[in-house]
């Protein structure tokens, strides 16, 4: 197998990935009828992948997708994939449910028989140097968010919207791109959650405030919180992005990523601010820590 460029857990059997093949009549392929998740491993133990099965579930739900699989079975399907894996190297998995195949037309297929994916790839980590600098990020100019006939909460294949919003962030030398939400606010960032700091308080978008709840996302404010931080979370204006002090993005595969510039504004005095700074470096032991204890859920981690 070329563990090099990964392997999937396909219809019941592990393939490496450049032999993965999915029916062109699957509803992923066609509707983008699917929902996922993105989890990394830290020392191959997959991070807090019970709290991504949960996102997975309450997606599908969402969108009425029936995943018939149990925490279990997923759980299993991703250690035979790691077991499978070159050890030293970290990967990440993507995890699919597609509505499979059938229906007429786009009607929903009776009975629905989902399709399970599962892809472990090797972790392209991000160069320090975007850590020590930070990000630019792009605020495209057509107000794009995630579709709105789905709403931001739910991880589903169709992604088109940020794909382009991401695309018109990099052609203007951006990293990421932000997003706006459905009232106009600013949300989140192609594939990551949005944080400010002004005058000592961090400021992002309340879970009802077009997100996607990232599980990134919930550590920070668990950290942020237990380092006694004022939090506020509210919908962000251009205004509160344009003068703060400090801006971080948070995703699984970026943990705590600074951002250096919005378009051509420079925030706060550049490079990471100390809030920052001290919430990657309580994000990264933090992670280690919760993966060693093979901790599933943060909830789990919680004071009692
Ligand atoms: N927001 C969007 C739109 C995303 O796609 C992602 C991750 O891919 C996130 C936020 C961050 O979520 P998480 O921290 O769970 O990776």
């Amino acid at each position: 197998m070329t563990k090099a460029s990964g392997s999937a857990w396909l219809d019941g059997r592990i393939v490496p990935l450049s032999e993965a093949r999915v029916p062109v009549s699957d509803r992923g392929f066609l509707f983008a009828d699917s929902v996922f998740e993105t989890v990394r491993t830290y020392d191959h133990v997959p991070f807090l992948v019970g709290d991504h099965l949960d996102r997975l579930r309450r997606s599908a739900k969402k969108l009425m997708l029936p995943v018939p699989w149990s925490d279990q079975k997923l759980v299993d399907v991703v250690a035979g994939l790691l077991a499978d894996w070159s050890a030293g190297e970290e990967a990440v998995l993507r995890i699919m449910v597609t509505r499979g195949e059938g229906g007429h037309g786009i009607a929903l297929p009776e009975p629905q028989i989902p399709r399970l994916v599962v892809l472990c790839r090797p972790l392209a980590v991000l160069s320090r140097e975007l850590y020590e600098r930070g990000v630019k990020v792009v605020l495209p100019s057509a107000t794009r968010g995630k579709d709105h006939a789905v709403p931001a909460d739910v991880k589903s294949g169709s992604y088109l919207a940020n794909v382009l919003a991401l695309a018109e962030a990099r052609s203007q030398g951006g990293f990421e791109a932000l997003l706006r939400g459905a009232d106009g606010s600013i949300s989140e960032a192609s594939t990551s959650n949005l944080f400010l700091v002004k005058n000592g308080t961090l400021l992002t978008p309340g879970i009802g405030d077009h997100i996607l709840p990232g599980i990134t996302r919930s550590l920070v404010l668990l950290l942020a919180r237990s380092m006694n931080l004022i939090v506020s979370e509210e919908p962000i204006t251009d205004f509160q992005l344009l003068s703060a002090d400090e801006v971080f993005l948070t995703s699984s595969l970026k943990e705590v990523l600074p951002v250096h510039s919005v378009g051509d504004h420079v925030v706060g005095r550049a490079g990471p601010g100390p809030l920052t700074s001290e919430l990657m470096e309580a994000f990264a032991s933090r992670a280690r820590e919760l993966s060693s204890q093979a901790v599933m859920r943060l909830s789990e981690a919680l004071p009692s």
